[in-house]
């Protein structure tokens, strides 16, 4: 039954063949079992109460098609019973008085929370190894990170310990992770999904999306989860759409755009043999590449890293031992306390962001470091609009390389940096992003580690990306594959 997607299991319970609290069971015995450290946060009695409501609801003929349907929520998103740590010590122990937005989506089409998985603290990093919770390790190769910040997500959806799970992606944490587990992934446009309740890294980037095994079962969850919020200043005022609309549409005629700088230095030749072969089906499926230039590709790594830290430092001066989570012991007065409250909740990277942040805002180097940032990042978004000009879709590689082994680059946060340039100008841009399975690589060992086909569209064209994602998956079966110790 674990090895179900999201459409069969929901045909499943409409049918009755199974009931949400047998599914609810069966993924909650597998996350006892599991050694991935995938999941931070897990209350059975909340999770089996979810799953009564649902199939009393499935009962009454009032379900939709996700009741009954168990998800995992990063821990970045607020619930009410769970804790919500976002990954880090300042949190550990905090409850939220209410659900955020997504997750009340989610509760209102029924589905049935599993629990709170891992991810980097607050969202900062690309290998998962920033939680205060430890490491997640890849279901693909125990000795692998899972990719970040939401390895957690990625690594429950691989290892078969939630069908579906909720990420959110600032310069690409819900692509990597995807990537680097073998997993399917979307970040949706900037404002589509609300913001109210996701826990606050970098505002102007911060976008909710789902993980799932197919893009058709993303398109299911991105169709309870998008929608206008009044409490989101910067959600998008739109209709909702289906975002499963779409799914059977030939792709003949289709332009992929294909950037000269994603297959440059750097890229490592496992991932290039595995995206190049993946091209290749798509011009079997009637698609034509257009060789296009995106030249600012490579400043999207200094942009980001002044931008986000900027918005960071700013985000998270409401850490103050006073109204949230942690607070210090011993302290001698109001300074000292707020000094040592952030000295012992923070771990090193947020502590580091912090820094940057508050250094690229002081005065003197404001105009130098934040506002050439923000231009350039105009231009990078620009860099988009003329590529689109000659092609509809744009697809490369999301990463680099496969996942790199647990502690390969823990103590260098340059080379964890550089690992994020193929999503961060996505981000920037505030377009939305997929990622799919295409093949495996073998990274530095003779492993089996996921490589990861990365899908750009333009503002609003989820519907067309995950149409373009599924016909890829009605031809190729890389989206099937199960990790050995599945
Ligand atoms: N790896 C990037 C960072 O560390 C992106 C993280 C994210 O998208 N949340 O900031």
């Amino acid at each position: 039954m674990y090895t179900k997607t999201i459409k069969q299991l929901s045909a499943l319970l409409q049918a009755r063949d199974i009931s949400a609290s047998e599914l609810a069971s069966l993924y909650l015995a597998r996350i006892k079992q599991s050694d991935l450290n995938a999941y931070i946060d897990v209350n059975e009695e909340l999770t089996l109460q979810q799953a009564k409501a649902a199939d009393d609801r499935l009962a009454s003929g009032t379900a939709t098609a996700l009741t009954g349907i168990p998800i995992a929520h990063k821990d970045i998103f607020v619930t009410r019973g769970w804790r919500s740590t976002a990954g880090s010590k300042m949190l550990e122990n905090y409850v939220s008085p209410f659900d955020a937005t997504v997750v009340a989506r989610f509760n209102s089409a029924g589905t049935v929370t599993l629990g709170k998985v891992n991810c980097d603290e607050f969202a900062m990093g690309s290998s998962n190894e920033n939680s205060y919770f430890g490491a997640v390790k890849n279901p693909w190769d125990k000795t692998a990170i899972p990719g970040g910040s939401s390895g957690g997500s990625a690594a429950a959806v691989a290892g078969r310990l939630a069908p579906g799970a909720t990420a959110t992606d600032t310069g690409g944490s819900i692509r990597q992770p995807a990537a680097m587990c073998g997993v399917t992934g979307i970040k949706p446009t900037y404002g589509r999904v609300s913001r109210f309740g996701m826990i606050a890294f970098a505002s102007s980037l911060d976008q909710g999306g789902p993980m799932a095994r197919t893009a058709e079962d993303c398109g299911l969850l991105l169709n309870a989860m998008t929608g206008f919020d009044e409490r989101d200043s910067t959600s998008i005022d739109r209709p909702t759409e289906d975002f499963t609309r779409d799914l059977g549409k030939p792709l003949a005629g289709l332009r992929i755009g294909v950037p000269r700088e994603y297959f440059g230095e750097g890229l490592a030749a496992d991932v290039e043999q595995a995206v190049r072969a993946a091209l290749k089906e798509y011009e079997k499926l009637g698609a034509t590449l257009v060789d296009i230039s995106l030249p600012k590709t490579e400043l999207s790594i200094p942009v980001y890293y002044v931008i986000a830290p900027a918005e960071a430092s700013s985000n998270l001066s409401r850490f103050d031992g006073v109204r949230y989570g942690h607070r210090a012991k011993d302290y001698k007065d109001l300074a000292d306390m707020y000094c040592k409250t952030r000295a012992e909740g923070f771990g090193d990277e947020v502590k580091r962001r912090i820094l940057v942040g508050a250094y690229v805002l002081s005065h003197g180097y404001y105009d130098a470091y934040y506002l050439q940032a923000q231009k350039i990042r105009r231009l990078i978004a620009q860099d988009f609009q003329n590529a689109f000009q000659s092609c509809d879709v744009i697809m490369g590689p999301v990463a680099p390389t496969v996942a790199w082994d647990l502690g390969a680059k823990a103590d260098d946060p340059v080379a964890n940096y550089l690992a994020d340039i193929f999503t961060l100008s996505t981000s920037l841009a505030g377009l939305p992003g997929m990622s799919i399975p295409c093949g495996f690589g073998q990274g530095d060992k003779n492993g089996k580690r996921p490589v990861g086909l990365q899908i750009i569209g333009n503002y609003f064209d989820e519907a067309r990306l995950l149409n373009v994602a599924h016909q890829f998956q009605l031809a190729t079966d890389w989206h099937q594959r199960a990790p050995d110790s599945v």
